[in-house]
């Protein structure tokens, strides 16, 4: 039997356990930093299949990690488990994270008699909690080679381009009045909120398309007499590149301030958490999933998917990485963070989607493992295009 046809086996033994593990999690979902029912099915899932188990990794209670093999170099796959409020698994985690372990089994399972190590890490809070940059910061990819994930969507695309990303939240503070008795007293925080709300959408038109500024008002006064003293706003920043991202922000902060100074208010600024950097694609590493997916019968197109953010991206600052989108079958209108993407991330036809994917990844991890030209290839595409590694935020 061939390594692939071992990886094959593995993982199509484990099928059965990944569907159950998958639908538990998609039945139950947990969001940012909260995943403990994921966190303890996949953990002891892991466990009874002998990896050397971690729980509770790298500072984060919902984080892991799994190992097995032996020496040589060691490649990551990563499981996301987290959902969205609301409308549950809408962006199919619990796909990513059976894809993850599937790989892992799968990858275990092609080094038996070779020198490599796998490392399975369960990586918490991928919407708005940046827990990647955490496994980064905590030191989860030092002496790893490559880092390989993929996330289901309407399309598949090998090489995703995803947008870097930061939060922004704007407060407004103004004074308080009687609207029909003392107007003139007041100063209008909601004012300021629209004037600046209004200024960024003018603002739009001189950015590039490739830039998002996109935002909601979280506190915009109390009662319709009162003039509001008080106004808040959340805003995603969007930009391809890190580089773009900072040209981008004090722009939008110039034209929220702008709302400020029209209706006469003090405003402050807060830049929220860690940034998500753009992804950089490896594309040695992508060449050989998609020539495995191909094989597997779902050859995958390298049409660039844009608009969203990923923290796989800031993992892709530090080491070669590959963040594959596969698409599932769903209707395109109602993609990843809709009601009705909740419901295609539970199909059948989802799940099998997912175990090939499971079963490329492994054998491009196989790959990387144990061909030292196309390692010496990954890390050279690496360097060409990250010319600093290294923590994107640091
Ligand atoms: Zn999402
Ligand atoms: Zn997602």
């Amino acid at each position: 039997m061939t390594p692939y046809e071992r990886i094959d086996r593995a993982v199509d033994e484990a099928s059965d356990a990944l569907r159950r593990l998958s639908l538990e999690i998609h039945s139950h979902p947990e969001l940012n930093f909260e995943e403990h029912h994921a966190h303890s099915v996949l953990t002891e899932y892991l466990d009874e299949q002998g990896f050397e188990v971690v729980r509770g990794a790298y500072t984060m209670p919902t984080a892991f990690k799994a190992v097995a093999g032996n020496g040589g170099p060691t490649v990551a796959v990563l499981s996301e488990y987290d959902a969205l409020p609301g409308i549950g698994h809408a962006c199919g985690h619990n796909l990513i994270a059976i894809a993850g372990i599937g790989a892992g089994v799968g990858l275990r399972a092609g080094l038996e008699g070779v020198e490599g190590t796998v490392v399975i890490l369960g990586s918490p809070a991928e919407e708005g909690g940046a827990g990647k940059q955490i496994l980064i910061e905590q030191g989860a990819f030092e002496g790893v080679a490559a880092a390989l994930m993929a996330h289901p969507s309407p399309a598949d695309s090998a090489t995703p381009k995803v947008q870097a990303l930061q939060s922004l939240r704007v407060e407004y503070f103004g004074r308080n009045a009687h609207a029909a008795a003392m107007p003139w007293n007041g100063v209008n925080a909601l004012d300021a909120l629209v004037a600046g709300y209004n200024a960024v959408s003018m603002l739009r038109q001189q950015i590039k398309p490739t830039d998002r500024v996109h935002g909601i008002f979280t506190d915009a006064g109390v009662k319709p007499n009162i003039i509001p003293d008080y106004t808040a706003a959340d805003y995603y920043v969007r930009s391809a590149t890190m580089a773009e991202l900072d040209e981008l922000k004090p722009k939008v902060q110039a034209a929220l301030e702008s709302g400020g100074m029209a209706a006469g208010c003090r405003v402050e600024f807060t830049w929220v958490g860690r940034a998500y950097t753009d992804l950089v694609s490896n594309d040695p590493l992508a060449g050989r999933y998609c020539a495995h997916m191909e094989e597997l019968g779902l050859p995958v197109g390298k049409i660039p998917w844009f608009g969203a953010s990923t923290d796989m991206g800031n993992v892709s600052y530090v080491l070669p990485t590959i963040h594959p989108m596969f698409g599932i079958p769903c209707d395109p209108m109602n993609a990843n963070h809709t009601a009705p993407f909740t419901q295609a991330a539970a199909t059948e036809e989802a799940h099998e989607r997912t175990v090939r994917v499971a079963k490329a990844m492994a054998r491009a991890a196989y790959d990387v493992i144990t061909q030292p030209e196309l390692l010496a290839a990954v890390k050279q595409d690496f360097l060409a295009n990250v010319p600093n590694p290294g923590d994107p935020l640091r």
